[in-house]
């Protein structure tokens, strides 16, 4: 057991405890959402000793060094003195632009915020409400010059995030905006490498803007899309997916329902399972999973099997808060 000290309170941390479960159980005021080391929602910072080096995994070089770390992944190998970061430090303040439906329960919301402009289509970024509760939602474009961000959020039934977005939020609301993190996204260079592009649900948020930074860097390889949904009134961007097949020779397009009987123009059929039968070669590809985390993880297994480097292998699960 040890001891974590946060301002003038002293906590016991129990040998099986994060550092996040301890202040949780403690009923310390701490924002958190994943608990899995995903949304870096729960950042917090040592003073003093270092934090272990597993806390600080997928954090910036710079962070490290600052000693920030994540409260979530955090199991104290001696006693800690501890920060929790100032909110303003991580959020800055987004206006909302856009608010509309892309399907019967997918909101488009376009955030514009001067100060987010340098990220990567495909990253996500943190959104926060007045009383503190936090959600990830992937960027869907790529920079704009207006600094306006797009995201897709799907209603979940008494999600308490994505009811409140779709319901409460309008035109001309403010609302917090973390900086950017993850890296599931493109990278110019080997155009010419075939890339394989898997989403369920609003996993077609980050793949969306991946294609279009993609296709927008002139890569030429192959470039493959299923997005998989229960059914078709499920899926969304239908139409200007198939326009971009039409526009570019290197783009297929496969959008697959898994609940409904095959349907024209549509595959039967899980995303994941659709794109495995239709893959012949898989070495040398760039794969990208996004969406339900058990797609996401089990894909990411089959496309190393199959041959896919794990480098080349980019996953962004959306893992619901605990
Ligand atoms: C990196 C990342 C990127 C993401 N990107 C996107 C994105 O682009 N678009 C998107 O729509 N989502 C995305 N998500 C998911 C998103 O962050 C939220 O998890 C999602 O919107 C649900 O939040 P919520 O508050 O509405 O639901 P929550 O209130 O967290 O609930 C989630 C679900 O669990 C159920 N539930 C809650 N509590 C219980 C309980 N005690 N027992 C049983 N069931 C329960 C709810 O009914 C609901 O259906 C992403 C997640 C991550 C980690």
């Amino acid at each position: 057991m040890n001891k974590i000290t946060l301002g003038e309170e002293i906590y016991t941390c129990q040998s099986d405890e994060s550092v996040l479960d301890t202040l949780i159980r403690e009923d310390v005021d701490i924002s958190y959402s994943c608990q899995k080391g995903t949304c870096h929602s729960c950042l917090s910072r040592s003073i003093g000793s270092a934090p272990p080096e597993a806390a600080q995994k997928g954090l910036k070089d710079t962070q490290k060094r600052q000693k920030y770390f994540l409260a979530c992944l955090c199991y104290p190998e001696a006693d800690m003195q501890i920060k929790l970061p100032d909110q303003s430090e991580i959020f800055s303040q987004g206006k909302v632009m856009i608010h509309e439906m892309l399907n019967h329960n997918t909101l488009l919301l376009k955030v514009e915020c001067q100060d987010i402009k340098e990220y990567y289509a495909g990253q996500f970024v943190n959104l926060q409400r007045d009383d503190g509760l936090i959600r990830s939602y992937s960027i869907a474009n790529v920079p704009q010059q207006d600094g306006v961000l797009e995201l897709h959020v799907r209603r979940l039934p008494d999600g308490r995030f994505s009811e409140w977005m779709h319901d409460q939020i309008s035109v001309g609301d403010n609302i917090a905006v973390s900086e950017p993190q993850g890296h599931c996204f493109y990278l110019p260079g080997r155009a010419d490498q075939g890339l394989l592009l898997v989403g369920t649900g609003t996993g077609l948020a980050p793949l969306a803007g991946i294609l279009e930074d993609a296709l927008k860097h002139g890569h030429t390889g192959p470039v493959m899309l299923f997005h998989g949904a229960r059914t078709v009134a499920d899926l969304y961007r239908i139409d200007e997916l198939r326009k971009f097949a039409q526009e570019y020779d290197n783009f297929s397009y496969i959008p697959c329902v898994s609940s409904e009987p095959a349907i024209e123009g549509f595959t039967a059929g899980r995303a994941d399972q659709v794109a495995l039968a239709h893959m012949n070669e898989w070495q040398g590809w760039r794969v990208f999973l996004c969406g339900h985390p058990e797609m996401v993880s089990s894909m990411k297994m089959e496309a190393f099997m199959q041959g896919v480097a794990m480098k080349d292998i980019y996953t962004d699960a959306f893992v619901a808060a605990g």
